[in-house]
């Protein structure tokens, strides 16, 4: 579309004066934000259009992949990278006295995600995408994203966001293709023509409205669909209801997203939710697949649909309903056709985060649905009763629906082809722990991939200096092909390179220590560690860990004038889930430590404590290129995966964690040299678990560092905390660690005096530093839809 800058202009002035019948002279930041996103919706036009005929004319599979969360981030600038068109369109407008940046960051972020698992599937979009991939991403279109957090004497508070405040350029409202979804009502049984038929009458209907937003690819012509759903009155209003009452609570099922990362939330309105993305998203694919191939018989060879954890998972019964009562299918036609369509995703391994809904909230609501489940339950409960005759324990635990709950994570298993868990040690512990009786059962079925990050976000865009540096040092390939970045190798020790490499960090640190400036007032030491846990807030991630670490130093320093460290800037970032009152007071504890340590003379140029506000991903790019220390500290076995470990280690932090999640994989890629590796074991953990045997007193009353700093808790070391961190307190010594904080506390110490000793070194931090990123390549998002393509979906690139 424009092949100069000067074409760039011309249209774009022309533009700006036609949307908004101004001269360009007169136009605010937000003007110039919407003219250049519709020039690029209007450039890509055509492209989405070919991608959709190309398509159905090859009749390719596609893949759909459904998730009740999409962390986007901003998208001008990433759209603009895809398209190649980025470097044009900044120097143009330049010329126009416009900043690019200014334009970019004036975008809301779309921040429909809680965290990992929301941005996972927003890396996944890119990669589908960029690797020419028919793959489409269903999600609804939150009123209101994740909430803006706001800190007021130390305390979370939380804001409505308002995404849509402005409009969004990237969408298009479809209201023809919407569909109607049914809630509440009864079903009718009847025989027609011989055969038992179900109706679902008296039902409230809700008009599920799509949104389109385009997927750019990087450098192809593939342009894929995220289609976003909005629930609206039905044509046809409810009789029993108050118009007001029933417009309420049908635009509350899109109204907000649930701010909770990993409790099991157990409300009518999340069901909803649930079963609003799943009926429109199943829907409307399978109305597609209807126009084009007449019947829906061979659905599965044409179509994947993916479930990202167990949210989605009512698209299994859904999809059921749909071949069995509006198709008219057998049973077992439609079983088949359905667990060879079906794929899922574990997400985790915590008790309480696996879903299970009680069945008097799930039947009245949606009476058909849960007809179908419990028959998929009767027929599964009968084949395990055929191979383990007797063994009626066994088959309870196994069991969809038992003691009046409906187990989201089962149904999943059963009515899918695959389950894969998101890290080699995950999928293990879910093979052989969590899942073990359904791993005995289909062992077929159990796969893992490995997580990713799409390194055109997390690298290419958020680092320009170091991709530059990349590229002057072994040329382009790897943005196409990230795994090339191991071409970096031969630099590890070249000299020439280190330099350049300490240098884009040091300009990443004043950036971000300018924008610490901004938010927080504190003057930051550039030459400091840039010591850094952004990540949502949780006991299990134990933020709490590192609070006691940095304790123990102030303490240190304080005490004994002999000791002394490299300084250190700790950089948190965190959002905690508003009921979740434990990790509130955590982040109260951070900045009242933030406070007692950043203004004590005698400490603060050796020490100083951060916490940047209203954690999200474009703070996110601004941080990850800065950090010298990636800190990925959970109690080994909790962190299914972890993505933050990933973007670090892409932007040349060192990874300081333990042996959880992907941390494994990374210390596997970079060697122990390159990786500082602490703590207990998952082994151990989970022993520790089974078989009891761990008192943290012992820890507490054994090292006086540990004694010293739990005390402080409580005993007014903090003066402005009153008894706040006395939960804090009990959650070690009453209810005896939990997390293991205290175990794993000497261990921590010492690593991060080795952290502390080997950056000094500077050649040799360097040098781990080239080789995290050299390594970097295989956690990018396209390594891992590569492997879903190939293992899971059996899908081939389009291409021409
Ligand atoms: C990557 C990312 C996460 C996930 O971080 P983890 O450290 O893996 O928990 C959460 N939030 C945002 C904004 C992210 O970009």
């Amino acid at each position: 579309m424009f092949s100069s800058k000067e074409e760039f202009k011309n249209v774009f002035l022309k533009r700006l004066e036609m949307m908004y019948g101004k001269r360009f002279e007169e136009s605010t930041v937000r003007d110039q934000y919407n003219t250049l996103g519709n020039m690029v919706r209007e450039y890509i036009s055509q492209h989405w259009i070919q991608t959709n005929e190309r398509n159905r004319a090859k009749k390719q599979k596609q893949v759909y992949y459904l998730s009740i969360e999409f962390l986007l981030g901003r998208l001008l600038g990433s759209n603009l990278l895809n398209l190649g068109i980025r470097d044009i369109v900044e120097e143009g407008l330049r010329e126009l006295g416009i900043d690019l940046q200014e334009i970019e960051e004036s975008e809301a972020d779309a921040g429909l995600g809680n965290g990992g698992l929301g941005r996972l599937a927003a890396c996944f979009l890119d990669s589908l995408a960029s690797l020419n991939l028919p793959g489409h991403g269903c999600g609804i279109r939150y009123k209101h994203g994740l909430f803006d957090q706001k800190i007021v004497d130390g305390y979370q508070v939380e804001l409505p966001e308002q995404w849509l405040r402005h409009g969004n350029v990237w969408e298009v409202r479809k209201e023809d293709l919407a569909v109607e979804v049914s809630f509440w009502g009864k079903v009718e049984m009847s025989h027609i023509n011989g055969r038992l038929t179900f109706r679902h009458v008296d039902s409230e209907k809700v008009m599920a409205v799509p949104y389109d937003m385009p997927v750019i690819g990087y450098d192809t012509k593939t342009i894929n669909t995220l289609r976003l759903w909005s629930a609206e009155p039905a044509k046809t209003f409810p009789i029993h209801k108050s118009v007001m009452q029933y417009k309420r609570e049908t635009e509350a099922i899109s109204e907000f997203l649930y701010p909770d990362d990993t409790h099991d939330e157990g409300k009518i309105l999340r069901l909803k939710q649930q079963y609003f993305l799943v009926a429109a998203s199943v829907g409307s694919i399978v109305r597609a697949h209807r126009r084009q191939y007449g019947h829906l018989y061979e659905l599965h060879k044409h179509v994947a649909i993916h479930v990202n954890d167990t949210h989605p998972v009512l698209a299994i019964p859904e999809l059921m309903r749909i071949l069995l009562d509006e198709e008219g299918m057998s049973w077992e036609d439609a079983w088949h056709i359905t667990t060879n369509t079906i794929s899922y995703t574990n997400h985790t391994t915590l008790s309480e985060a696996l879903e299970k809904w009680p069945i008097h909230i799930f039947r009245p609501l949606l009476p058909r649905i849960y007809m179908i489940v419990e028959e998929i339950n009767e027929r599964f409960c009968r084949e395990l009763w055929n191979r383990y005759p007797g063994e009626w324990k066994r088959i309870e635990e196994m069991a969809i629906i038992a003691h009046d709950l409906v187990k989201m994570a089962h149904l999943a298993i059963v009515g899918s082809y695959s389950v894969n868990g998101v890290a080699k040690l995950h999928s293990d512990i879910l093979k052989k722990r969590e899942m073990r009786l359904f791993h005995e059962f289909w062992p077929q079925k159990f796969n893992n991939k490995t997580n990713g990050i799409t390194h055109r976000r997390w690298l290419l865009k958020a680092n320009p200096q170091l991709s530059k540096l990349i590229i002057n040092t072994i040329g382009d390939k790897w943005i196409k092909e990230p795994e090339k970045l191991i071409d970096l190798k031969p630099y590890v020790g070249d000299a020439s390179f280190q330099q350049e490499l300490a240098k884009v960090k040091r300009q990443r640190k004043t950036m971000l220590a300018r924008r610490i400036y901004e938010q927080t007032g504190v003057v930051v030491n550039e030459s400091s560690i840039f010591d850094v846990q952004v990540k949502r807030l949780h006991a299990y991630k134990r933020q709490l860990l590192n609070v006691l670490h940095i304790m123990y130093l102030y303490n240190r320093l304080k005490e004994d004038s002999s000791f002394s460290i490299y300084p250190r800037t700790f950089i948190f970032g965190a959002k905690a889930s508003p009921g979740y009152y434990y990790a509130k007071r955590i982040i109260k504890l951070i900045n009242s430590l933030a406070d007692k340590v950043n203004s004590d003379r005698q400490t603060n140029e050796q020490l100083k404590v951060i916490f940047l506000e209203n954690y999200r991903v474009s703070l996110a790019e601004e941080i990850f290129p800065a950090a010298d220390v990636s800190e990925q500290i959970s109690t080994a076995s909790k962190e299914a995966s972890g993505t933050g470990n990933m973007k670090f280690m892409m932007n040349g932090a060192i990874t300081l964690g333990t042996l959880d999640g992907a941390n494994i994989e990374i210390l596997e890629a970079v060697g122990e040299e390159n990786i500082f590796i602490f703590g207990l074991t998952a082994e151990e953990v989970l022993r520790y678990y089974q078989n009891g045997g761990y008192r943290s007193h012992e820890y507490y009353h054994y090292d006086k560092r540990i004694k010293q700093v739990v005390d402080q808790l409580v005993n007014g070391f903090f003066p402005d905390a009153h008894d706040h961190f006395e939960p804090i307190y009990d959650s070690l010594l009453m209810q005896n660690d939990e997390y293991f904080v205290l175990r794993d506390f000497a261990s921590y110490v010492e690593a991060q005096e080795r952290v502390g000793k080997e950056y000094q070194q500077r050649e040799k931090w360097l040098r781990m530093s080239t080789v995290n990123i050299a390594h970097s390549g295989y956690f990018s998002s396209d390594r891992t839809i590569q492997e879903y393509a190939n293992g899971i979906w059996k899908i081939q690139p389009i291409d021409g």
